[in-house]
Formats: C-alpha cells, sequence, structure tokens
C-alpha cells in the first residue's frame, strides 16, 4: 500500500521516474504517484495539465500516473483470465462428471459430426456390408399414430415371422437379425399408398444365403425377399422385368424366359439385355443354337447369385435354375 502522506519532499530531491530528470522544487510541479511510482513526478510527466493537477493537489485522493494506470489494468487482465481459466477447469470437471449437461458436449462435437454421418452412410453402400442384408417388399406399415418404438417392435416382429415362415419350422435355427429398418421417407397413407420396403441385417452371409435358397420354393404370400443389390442392378432387375411382362403379353410362354443378371434369356438364349438403363435386344444374326459369348453382352457366367434374382410372379421362380448349356 502506498503511503496515504506523500514524504515531505523539502527535505529531499526527487528523480521523475518517467524522465529520469530531477523535480526542482522551486520551477517544477510536482504530484505523488500512489502506484508502482511510489514518488515524485514531473506534474506533466504525469499527464496533469496544470487545472487538474491544482484539483488533486493537497487532497487524499489517490494518483496513478498512466504508467502505473496500465500495469494496474494489465493485474487485473490477468486476475480475470486466471479466474476466467479456473472457472472453465472447474466447468469442464463438472460437465465430464455430469453427461447429462448438454451443451458444451455438443457445442464441442459439432465438427465432427459430418464425419461420423457420413462414415455411417457409407457402410451399408458397400457390397461387403451388403452381404448381410436383405430387402423385404410388401410389409405393411404400422400407422403412424402408434409410437416409433412399437412400429419398430411391430416391423421386427414381423420379420422375423417371415423368416421362420420362409426356413420352415425344421430348418435349423432362426437367423438372428441384426437390424431393420424402413427404407426411404415416410408416406402418409393415401390411395397409392405402397409400404416402404424394409432392409434387414443379418448377421452371415450364410443366412442370407439360407433365406435366398428358400425364397423360390416357399410360397410366403405378398411378402417379397431380395438381396440388398446396388442401385444399377435393382433399376436393371425392374427394366428386365417390365420386358418380360410385355413379352408375356405378347404371346411368350411365360415358363420360357429367364432373368439372368442383366439380361433376358428366351429357351436359354440371350433375347436381350440391359445396357445403361433401357433394354437393348441382342444381335438378330447369330443362330439360336450358339452361346457363343459374343452373342452376350453380359459374358459373366450364371452363377447361383444371379438365378437368386426374384421375380414378381411366383409360379415362374418355382421352375428349376436355367442352364447356358441347353
Ligand atoms: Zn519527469
Ligand atoms: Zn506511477
Amino acid at each position: 500500500m502506498p503511503p496515504k502522506k506523500p514524504p515531505k519532499k523539502k527535505s529531499k530531491s526527487y528523480t521523475c521516474p518517467i524522465c529520469d530528470d530531477q523535480i526542482d522544487d522551486s520551477t517544477q510541479q510536482s504530484i505523488w504517484c500512489d502506484g508502482e511510482c511510489n514518488t515524485w513526478l514531473h506534474r506533466g510527466c504525469a499527464g496533469l495539465s496544470k487545472a487538474a493537477h491544482s484539483k488533486l493537489n493537497g487532497t487524499d485522493i489517490p494518483f496513478y500516473c498512466p504508467h502505473c494506470r496500465l500495469m494496474r489494468q494489465d493485474r487485473e487482465i490477468e486476475s480475470l483470465k486466471a479466474s476466467l481459466s479456473d472457472l472453465s477447469k472447474r466447468f469442464d470437471d463438472l460437465t465430464s462428471k455430469s453427461p447429462g449437461v448438454s451443451t458444451p458436449p455438443d457445442a464441442t462435437s459439432v465438427p465432427s459430426q459430418p464425419t461420423r454421418v457420413v462414415k455411417n452412410h457409407s457402410k451399408p453402400n458397400s457390397m461387403e456390408n451388403r452381404k448381410f442384408n436383405l430387402v423385404l417388399s410388401g410389409i405393411p406399415e404400422a400407422p403412424s399414430s402408434q409410437s416409433r418404438s412399437v412400429r419398430a417392435h411391430a416391423m421386427f416382429e414381423k420379420v422375423s415371422e417371415v423368416f421362420s415362415e420362409v426356413l420352415g419350422d425344421t430348418n435349423g435355427p432362426l437367423p438372428h437379425i441384426r437390424d431393420c429398418r424402413r427404407l426411404g421417407k415416410f408416406q402418409s397413407p393415401s390411395d397409392g399408398f405402397r409400404p416402404r420396403s424394409i432392409l434387414v441385417t443379418l448377421d452371415s452371409v450364410l443366412t442370407v444365403d439360407r433365406i435366398l435358397s428358400k425364397v423360390s420354393s416357399a410360397s410366403h404370400g405378398a411378402v417379397k425377399i431380395r438381396r440388398d443389390l446396388p442401385f444399377e442392378d435393382r433399376l436393371a432387375h425392374s427394366v428386365l422385368m417390365k420386358e418380360r411382362w410385355s413379352m408375356i403379353q405378347a404371346g411368350t410362354d411365360r415358363s420360357v424366359i429367364k432373368l439372368r443378371k442383366r439380361s433376358l434369356l428366351v429357351d436359354g438364349q440371350v433375347h436381350g439385355s440391359v445396357i445403361n438403363g433401357s433394354f437393348v435386344l441382342a444381335a438378330q444374326n447369330s443362330s439360336p443354337d450358339l452361346t457363343s459369348p459374343a452373342q452376350t453382352p453380359s459374358t459373366t457366367p450364371v452363377s447361383a447369385v444371379d438365378l437368386q434374382l426374384p421375380t414378381n410372379d411366383t409360379t415362374n421362380s418355382s421352375h428349376p435354375p436355367v442352364s447356358t448349356a441347353s
């Protein structure tokens, strides 16, 4: 604490700390700085006008020179910074102990959220993950008046029911459903309302294959089960189904028309294929007895996977798979 009363300067000569010169009391006015200086300063060096100096002179009002005022402000700022940092630390401690306080974690996790979203969305797109998926269509949606969890539970139950129906009671363990969700946006029920497909994730590729192998031979009502195919394959499939239907309308026996990946086979011959999303007839000049790869846009051999593409017509799917060798 600076002394309340400046020492009598008459007995001593002082050096002004601002200009480092002697203070000549006979010609110069001076003022005592109660700050760091703790000594006499020239009035001018203390930044005082004559009027201000005469008002202060002889009073007990503490005076701080500009330098000391800045020093005091710096110390105040430092002290406030320290308090703020202490408060922040205590706040962090509190929020880490109670996860219910949501504002700071949300604020800090905002930059990481887009990454998380991208990660979640990229997962089901990869073929590696599609292997575990099946898409079920034709399962009615629960009314939207029911709660989300009730609807989710009903959907899960229905999917389990369909699988056990498809596999039969004595055909090994029931498949373990890891996840199931409706695909696409919810539409409010109307005249043209169709239930959204359900994407089901199973525990193993084996289970997926087990179910698909039963789909072609078992009747499972209005529910259709297919692989979780990439968009291009689904598009090709719907184009082929349309073409198949128009051929049946035109009089072709439905039993001779088969789907093979992105091609339509008639009597084992490639009739046409889906190229860039539209149906293209196969070359007409090739002999029907030949099945050379040249006339086949897709040279991929028929595999079990290709033959498991479901059709909209169950009578057709009950026929044995067609062979390219015939
Ligand atoms: Zn001075
Ligand atoms: Zn000072």
